[in-house]
Order: structure tokens, then C-alpha cells, then sequence
């Protein structure tokens, strides 16, 4: 079945999906996008992805491209039109077109929308989490923003590269303090061995990541304790247990840091009980994609 995106105000095949050379997310990543899980034909914590969105929209000063209910709808509709079950659906809101130059333009143009979604094996993801992934540490080397979900993702393409040619699964960006900050597109995680479930809080230094948050509310579910503080590299070399998280790949645990294990080197049991839980907190939408029959 050939795949449809969504493309300001139109369903094209995705083969002729296109967006203008002047586009300002193409010119300057002056945009900013979200990614939200769909798991049995359903959206994913949509209210906690729109409002993250409105967010970095106001940061930037961007227009929302249409009210909530309506960009709920193309979501929903390009899911449905692509039949994901289980996979992502992408959205992109840039400022605009304009003839290139710096400032925002003045009149501000229209911001562009687009959506896309894919399919994604749920087997692939349950394979990892059950081996568990490798991590490698990299300098942090993002603007002072990260907390805004903007498309400019360069130093996150170079740090996964790195982690890829390592044979790693994610590199975890650190501070100047040796404090590690999240990951290239996962937030970053440890288990004391006292139980504790540690996570570096979110200011603007990282993003707020919808799994983090339903990861949180999980804990409070279960009654472990969460602490939301920095934690360094060598904390999580000598943790319990470690786990990254993302609405892509939701908990998988790490199971290596530079190249040394964590603990045991096997995925621990609160990563491995936090995976199973998940949706179990998450808001779910109603179906969008039926079963095939
Ligand atoms: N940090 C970064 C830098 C990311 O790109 C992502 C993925 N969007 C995350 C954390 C995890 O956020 P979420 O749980 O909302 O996918």
C-alpha cells in the first residue's frame, strides 16, 4: 500500500510529498515538530504531544497552523490513510515560506504543516528492550534550548552517528560537569541501588518528554520513589539499573555505558516492569486504524 503524508491542507502520495526551497524549516530549522506513538490503531498521549507543540510554538514565535481539534483530525486521518497499527505519526510546523532572510518575515506568512506516518515492527522494539542497548557518553554540543522541540537536530544526527558507528543504540549528551542531560532522542534514566528511580529534571536543558512523563506518573502508580536531579556518568556506570525512553521506542534499558556494563549487563526489573506497564497511564485515543481483516 503506497503511503499518503499530509502537506499544507492536502493528502499527496508520499512520493510527491513536497515542500517550497524557501521553506524556513528547510533554510534555517526554523520549525519545530513532535512525535507521537500509535499502539493499536490509536494515538498516544496526543493531549500531553499538542501541548508540548503549543509550547515550543510560543517559544518561537510561530502561529499555530490550525486549532487543536483540526490538527487532531489530519493526525488521525493521515494514521488511518497510512493503516499504522502500531508505529509513529510525525508532524512539522515551520514559520513559513519567504523569501530568504534572517528576521521573522514581515507580514508573517502562513506556517506550514506537515504530517506523515509510518509503520513500525513492535516486535523489533521488544527485541531490543529484551537484550537491552548500549549507550555512548558524547560533550554536550546543542544550543541552549533543547527544551524546545525544534527540527534543528544536527548535533542529535552527528551524536546518533557516533553512537551507531560504536555499536551503540544512543548517545547520552553530558554537561561540562560530567552530568549527563538525555540522549540524542531518548530521555536518560538510572535505578539507584536503593530502588530509586532517578531522572535529571526538566528545564531548558532538556526536552520534557511525553514518555518521561508517563514513566513518572507509572512510578507514583507502583509506588516507587522518582527523584528528578542530575546524575553523573560514573553514577550510571555504577547504577542498578539504566534505561533510556522515547514515544519511538518507549523503555528500553541500557545495558552498557562506554563500553562497560551496567550492573549485571542484563536489563534490569524496574526497566524491564516500567516497559510492561506503559500503557497502562498513557492516554489512548480511540481507534483510528481498525484491525485488517
Ligand atoms: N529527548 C530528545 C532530544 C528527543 O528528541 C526525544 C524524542 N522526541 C526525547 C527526549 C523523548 O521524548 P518523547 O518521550 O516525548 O518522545
Amino acid at each position: 500500500m503506497s503511503r499518503i503524508a499530509y502537506v499544507n491542507g492536502r493528502y499527496v502520495p508520499h512520493g510527491s510529498a513536497m515542500v517550497h526551497v524557501e521553506d524556513r524549516a528547510y533554510q534555517f530549522a526554523d520549525g519545530v515538530y513532535e512525535v507521537c506513538e500509535v499502539f493499536g490503531g490509536r494515538l498516544v498521549d496526543e493531549t500531553r504531544h499538542l501541548d508540548r507543540l503549543d509550547r515550543s510554538l510560543r517559544e518561537l514565535r510561530i502561529p499555530a497552523p490550525m486549532d487543536r481539534r483540526a490538527l487532531l483530525t489530519v493526525m488521525r486521518e493521515t494514521v488511518a490513510r497510512n493503516r499504522v497499527r502500531d508505529g509513529l505519526v510525525y508532524l512539522q510546523v515551520s514559520r513559513g515560506v519567504a523569501r530568504r532572510d534572517h528576521p521573522f518575515p514581515d507580514p508573517p506568512p502562513a506556517p506550514a504543516l506537515v504530517v506523515t506516518a509510518k509503520s513500525l515492527s513492535a516486535a523489533a522494539g521488544d527485541k531490543a528492550a529484551a537484550s537491552g542497548v548500549s549507550v555512548i557518553t558524547v560533550p554536550e554540543t546543542r544550543w541552549a534550548r533543547p527544551d524546545i522541540k525544534s527540527v534543528s537536530l544536527l548535533p542529535n544526527v552527528l551524536a546518533k552517528q557516533q553512537a551507531k558507528e560504536a555499536g551503540a543504540r544512543e548517545a547520552w549528551f553530558v554537561d561540562p560537569e560530567g552530568r549527563v542531560l538525555e540522549g540524542s532522542s531518548t530521555n536518560a534514566w538510572i535505578v539507584t541501588h536503593d530502588g530509586k528511580v532517578v531522572t535529571r529534571q526538566a528545564d531548558t536543558h532538556i526536552l520534557r518528554g511525553v514518555t518521561r512523563a508517563a514513566v513518572s506518573d507509572l512510578i507514583g502508580r507502583r509506588n516507587l520513589t522518582l527523584e528528578e536531579r542530575a546524575f553523573t556518568v560514573e553514577e550510571a556506570k555504577a547504577a542498578a539499573e539504566a534505561f533510556i525512553t522515547s514515544a519511538s521506542s518507549l523503555v528500553i534499558p541500557v545495558v552498557r555505558i562506554d563500553g562497560a556494563p551496567v550492573a549485571d549487563g542484563q536489563p534490569g526489573p524496574v526497566a524491564t516492569a516500567l516497559r510492561k506497564g506503559i500503557h497502562d497511564v498513557t492516554e489512548m485515543s480511540h481507534v483510528v486504524t481498525p484491525p485488517f481483516v
